[in-house]
């Protein structure tokens, strides 16, 4: 754990603490250690023959404490009580509990603490590091839906005790987390995966352009800033090559003149799929650099920049639209 009591009941961070006085576990209240070597960051522990009262088994990798860290300090390590029961939430904003996962932990852990907290009245996100898993290539993007489905072989089996994702459900929540192959941090949300009668098989999921957050003005922290999207990312990359977004249509017809034509499905209407716009083969998509005689185009989704003719045959374009 990061954070103890000291004497007076103050919250005291680990790397704060003087090892000359005493502190105590927020939770069982047992004095615990100071650790503050010099490798690794400073933690507080229990004294090796003591267990504490909380059931649950704290992921302590450093993974878990660097994610932890990005939060401010007092919305971490968050004692949260309900029933007579207390633990330890990782972070909390507002009425969001988050949970930041990298070492193992059971099915029955994880189906515990969705059932307390979701009682207790918070919503869990639940961030998993699936790190190793990617850079073994078990996961890999797969071209169905839309560019944002992955596909993972021997998923976790602990991940089954999730209702199956659903995108509008806000009160559990999955992210699979990994440093892409281009070095780009991917909090993945997931919003549906394959299912075995309701019971979720992460062999297929599909991944959210879009962090369920919206700022609370309880909670100083800009959670967006943190849980970054794909779209996101994009737009960095864009401004970087001094693009901006444009957004593509499938088809031609009517009032949607002025968008830009998917080139990989030029006869196609499919516009309005996830309340997007655009086109629903590679939805957002297309990015227009301006140039003194005109613009160029390209196909920029779902991360790659892709070169496309300048207009489709027979269509003239009238403008760029923002997106
Ligand atoms: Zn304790």
């Amino acid at each position: 754990m990061q954070i103890a009591f000291d004497e007076k009941g103050k919250r005291v961070l680990a790397y704060a603490a003087d090892k000359g006085n005493e502190y105590h576990c927020p939770l069982c209240k047992r004095i615990v250690n100071v650790c503050q070597g010099s490798i690794k960051e400073a933690y507080f522990a229990h004294h090796a023959n003591d267990t504490c009262t909380d059931s649950w088994n704290y992921d302590m990798s450093e993974w878990h404490r660097s994610m932890q860290s990005r939060f401010p300090e007092k919305q971490r390590e968050i004692i949260v009580s309900h029933g007579g029961i207390t633990h330890r939430a990782d972070v909390l904003c507002g009425n969001q509990i988050v949970e930041f996962q990298h070492s193992p932990i059971s099915f029955e852990e994880i189906k515990e603490r969705n059932a307390f907290y979701n009682a207790a009245g918070y919503s869990v996100a639940w961030v998993f590091d699936l790190q190793e898993q990617y850079d073994a290539g078990r996961i890999s993007p797969c071209d169905h839906y839309n560019g944002l489905g992955y596909k993972w072989s021997y998923p976790k089996a602990s991940l089954q005790c999730f209702p199956q994702p659903h995108e509008y459900d806000k009160k559990l929540v999955i992210h699979f987390y990994w440093i892409n192959s281009d070095g780009e941090e991917e909090f993945n949300r997931v919003i549906w995966s394959k299912h075995d009668g309701g019971v979720p098989n992460f062999k297929e999921f599909i991944a959210s352009d879009y962090p369920v957050y919206s700022e609370s003005p309880d909670s100083p922290l800009k959670v967006s800033d943190f849980f970054i999207t794909k779209r996101d990312r994009l737009q960095v990359h864009l401004s970087k090559l001094n693009c901006r977004y444009v957004i593509k249509y499938a088809g031609v017809r009517g009032h949607q003149r002025d968008a830009y034509i998917c080139p990989r499905r030029p006869g196609v209407f499919g516009i309005k799929r996830y309340s997007e716009r655009g086109c629903s083969y590679c939805r957002y998509c297309a990015a227009v650099k301006e140039l003194p005689n005109g613009f160029e185009s390209y196909c920029c989704y779902p991360n790659q920049i892709h070169e496309v003719d300048e207009c489709h045959p027979g269509y003239e374009c009238s403008g760029v639209p923002e997106f």
